[in-house]
């Protein structure tokens, strides 16, 4: 996901707080998201635009900020020009709030600057009271029409600002219901609902120990204020730290004219999108209700109609609201989310936005603008979250295995991929088995954003109810999780812990598989297979035969145009290599060599290396070990075709190649208890002998790095060896290789003197015996603090650097990498970190150690070679920093190197998505 800034351009102390809308004229525009949000900058470009927007004002995020500040208060010049401008509102409406003959309803809801989709609250129909609703039945002539508003605002104002459980208000609607014979919420007629009214009002007094206010001001000031203290509710809270949205920069609140999607059946509301925004497809997208209001629809709680089906009921309307939403996104140039309600076959546009879509649907949508010539290949580059690239390298089904397993129901493909799992029916088991190595599905009703934590941890998510635009659905898009919505034929039933669905019943725990892409649904657990662009870049698919390789290709060449950071992998292997090449990788930032050991045949030779007494011995071992490197050397440099290749030296501390002490200990017990005296047993205490020779109490501060190469040269010299007697066959083949052989975990400038020495001497002594001389390169991982604090010192010996960030983060920090995990979480929770050093650099900390170490060391060497290798070198925002920071290269797992080409023209064109 992209990084989420959300400092850029607030205007701290504007003074100005309230930005009205209406009229065709807003004091606000689409610049303005980080003071008025998305929804209220949206609101204000629409009306500038002149589309029909109910007018109404915007209470910037500021103000947020003053609440929480000044322990929820607002000061008594902001409440007077919010009390301005609702004049203004009232005026431009024709209607005044609380009037008995026609009244101003208002809707007040939340708008942060990054769309959190039901994460926060809204209030609708504020304004009514008990004279209000008589005003409202006045003007509509429809009594009915004007309690049922009543009785919805009670519910939701006592629920959201007083608190009340909605529970309470249900019980009471239930009960007349019962009483007057009525099946549905809409068979219940006026006097039905002016008896809800009263029981409601009962209920507020009841709980609240107060009346229900009448004053539509101090409506207005506490709905606004409870809209504030929801940003800090735990969801939300939870959904910002998921997409890294900074919880400083609050939310504004945004007060709109009501207009009534559920005056009659000429009345509608709906959502839409200008493309389908899971597969990208250009085709108007959307649902509607007829006779419902607003949050009915993104709710999923009735499934909606297809908005096709508005151009039969309501043809003026539908024309309409194609015209504007083209004219959208033509305007803003790009896909666009849009919300509208249509009041007796008036058409309301109430937002607009930048839709969110799946990844597929991101390359598919951005390539497909550039060829409408709507947009250029550069703005291509902004449009796409690089984050959102990883989605087009998850698994699909095995077609073949699929195919054969007939499908049980069919639902709406919400969001692509293919998911297999144990059925689970509530987000927090999701967790609790996720937590137990498990893989799960979420099955629900329909989700609500409480449920977001198992969404998370899913596989994939499948709902009963709802539409496309249901919460699962917009969630599970972002989040790039398949799911399928609205399989109506699911009966679910949470207490039992099962379904039924086509005359069998699935309990929690059973298989089942379904296809974001497709909709169906089948009882089994199903084998996936790689996705169609790995198929590709493994040469098991022909480019010519997959569209989304092809836009992808595409994209991520545009992307290389505009970048100054060169893209690295991480490998360790020919294979690795030749993968991270085919993704775009020009070089390789890290080949960790000892990984190599652990190939087949060779733990042995590396045991026996390490066992050896003499100096002799350990340089026997280490020359059957050489064939090996040189081999694997060889295949990396030959997967490059050229490209620069970094090969590090020995890292890890030598009993990581030992069998474990606990294991040997019983291993040496049984052979003792049974009698079996002899070499194996022999074998046994020996080995556990020198296991205990190497325990350390904190290896990664121990034994490890440039320290072994330094006690043992021997290893050092073996490892030069190998890596130049490779890249001297390869020159000799033609394939023009410059090695650069990194030495680890330097932190005192003689340790790296120490070891260029020995990579000196070997060299000349390769360079003889070949009878050809190469250029190669020796450097440094700067990966130590003392390393970077001395960076011009090393420097002079070093000709190139490496930031490893893994250990400079370890070592910055003072967490050990292996255990952050025992208290990142409630490091998380508690705010003392907001995220995950280890995952996105601490710009703060550990980025100014980086910044440290480039600057000592160019000081002494100009043009010093520099690049990162740790972790961060695939994370976007990481990336972003690299860029600024002033580094040549990153190096990704080659899995991440499409999100660090992306990211990195991003950071060129220093832009992030979602800002
Ligand atoms: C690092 O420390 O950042 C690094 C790349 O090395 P390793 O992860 O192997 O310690
Ligand atoms: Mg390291």
């Amino acid at each position: 996901m992209a990084k989420r800034s959300g400092k850029s351009g607030k205007a701290g102390g504007s003074g100005k707080y309230v930005y009205f809308f209406g009229n065709g004229k807003a004091d606000g525009n689409r610049s303005m998201k980080d003071l008025l949000g998305g929804k209220g900058s949206g609101l204000a470009e629409m009306t500038n635009a002149g589309l029909p927007v109910p007018p109404g004002l915007t209470i910037s995020t500021e103000v947020c900020t003053i609440y929480y500040e000044q322990k929820a208060k607002i000061p008594a010049s902001i409440d007077k020009a919010i009390a301005e401008n609702v004049k203004k509102l009232e005026k431009a409406a024709g209607a005044t709030l609380g009037s008995n003959t026609n009244p101003l309803l208002v809707s007040v809801r939340s708008g942060a600057k990054f769309s959190m989709p039901g994460m926060m609250d809204t209030i609708l129909n504020l304004g009514l009271n008990d004279a209000a609703v008589e005003g409202l039945k006045k003007r509509t002539g429809n009594g009915r029409f004007a309690f049922d508003s009543y009785r919805r605002f009670i519910q939701m104002f006592g629920n959201v600002v007083l608190e009340i459980p909605k529970d309470a208000f249900e019980h009471e609607f239930e009960g007349v219901k019962k009483a007057s014979g009525a099946k549905q919420d809409t068979d219940l007629d006026e006097s039905a609902l002016r008896q809800v009214v009263d029981r409601y009002k009962k209920v507020v007094k009841d709980r609240s120990k107060r009346d229900f206010p009448q004053d539509p001001q101090e409506q207005l000031k506490m709905a606004r204020d409870a809209v504030f203290r929801s940003w800090m509710n735990p969801r939300a809270q939870e959904y910002r730290r998921i997409y890294d949205i900074p919880d400083h920069i609050g939310t504004a609140v945004n007060v709109q004219m009501m207009v009534f999607g559920n005056t009659g059946d000429r009345s509608a509301t709906g959502v839409g999108f200008t493309r389908n925004p899971a597969t990208g497809k250009k085709e108007f997208y959307g649902e509607f209700l007829i006779n419902a209001q607003g949050e009915d629809v993104v709710a999923g709680i009735r499934t909606p109609q297809h908005i096709r089906e508005l151009e039969q009921v309501m043809p003026k309307a539908y024309k309409q609201l194609r015209d504007i939403t083209t004219r959208l996104e033509k305007h803003y140039k790009d896909v666009q989310d849009f919300e509208f309600t249509i009041q007796d076959e008036r058409l309301f546009m109430l937002q607009t936005r930048s839709g969110k879509r799946t990844g597929y649907a991101a390359v598919v949508i951005a390539t497909d603008l550039v060829d409408e010539k709507l947009i250029t290949p550069k703005d291509a580059v902004l449009l796409v979250d690089p984050e959102s690239l990883t989605q087009l390298l998850a698994p699909g089904f095995d077609q073949d295995e699929w195919k054969k397993i007939p499908a049980v129901t069919r639902g709406l493909p919400a969001s692509p991929g293919a998911a297999s799992g144990q059925v689970v029916f509530t987000a927090d088991h999701a967790v609790e088995w996720v937590q137990k190595g498990k893989q799960v599905i979420l099955v629900r009703r329909e989700t609500v954003p409480d449920d977001i934590h198992g969404m998370f941890v899913a596989q994939g998510i499948l709902t009963a109810t709802g539409g496309m635009t249901s919460h699962a659905a917009v969630v599970g898009r972002q989040m790039g999780k398949p799911s399928v919505v609205g399989a109506g034929a699911l009966e679910i039933d949470e207490r039992a812990k099962q379904f039924r669905v086509a005359g069998k019943t699935v309990k929690e725990g059973d298989f089942i598989s379904f296809d974001g892409l497709t909709g169906e649904v089948k009882i089994a657990q199903v084998a996936s297979k790689p996705s169609e662009i790995l198929q590709v870049i493994t040469g098991s698919l022909d480019a010519k035969k997959s569209d989304i390789y092809r836009r992808f290709d595409r994209l991520l060449a545009w992307a290389d145009k505009h970048r100054r950071l060169g893209v690295y992998a991480n490998a360790d292997l020919p294979d690795q290599a030749e993968l991270a090449y085919a993704f775009g990788a020009r070089g390789i930032g890290l080949t960790r060599t000892e990984h190599m050991f652990f190939g087949e045949g060779r733990i042995p030779i590396v045991q026996r290396m390490i066992l050896s007494e003499t100096e002799a011995d350990r340089r026997k071992a280490l020359d059957e070990l050489l064939p090996f490197q040189r081999e694997d050397f060889y295949g990396v440099f030959k997967a490059m075709k050229g490209c620069p290749v970094t090969i590090r030296t020995i890292d890890p501390p030598l009993h990581e190649f030992l069998p474990k002490r606990e294991d040997l200990m019983v291993d040496v017990a049984k052979l003792e208890t049974a009698g079996k005296k002899g070499p194996e047993l022999e074998e046994k205490k020996k080995l556990l002998h020198r296991v205990e020779q190497l325990h350390e109490f904190n290896p990664m501060l121990g034994h490890r790095g440039v320290r072994l190469a330094i006690t043992y040269p021997e290893i050092a010299e073996m490892q030069t060896r190998a890596i130049l007697e490779a890249a001297c066959r390869c020159n000799k083949e033609g394939i023009k290789i410059v090695p650069e052989i990194m030495i680890p975990l330097v932190g005192i400038p003689k340790e790296l003197k120490d070891q260029k020495a020995i990579v000196d001497r070997v060299a000349a002594d390769v360079f003889k015996a070949q009878g050809i001389k190469i250029k190669y390169l020796v450097g440094t991982m700067i990966e130590i603090p003392r390393g970077s604090l001395v960076a011009d010192e090393i420097a002079e010996d070093a000709e190139f650097f490496s930031f490893g960030t893994n250990d400079l983060t370890q070592l910055c920090y003072g967490f050990s990498r292996d255990d952050i995990g025992k208290f990142l979480r409630i490091y998380q929770e508690k705010k003392i970190l907001e995220k995950d050093p280890f995952q996105s650099i601490d710009t703060r900390g550990v980025g100014e150690l980086v910044r440290i170490g480039v600057e000592r060391g160019r000081k002494t060497r100009k043009d010093l070679k520099m690049g990162i290798c740790g972790e961060h070198g695939g994370d976007a925002a990481s990336v972003h920093f690299f860029h600024n920071v002033g580094l040549n290269y990153v190096s990704a797992s080659p899995y991440r190197v499409p999100v660090a080409r992306l990211a990195a023209a991003q950071a060129a064109l220093s832009v992030k998505v979602g800002d």
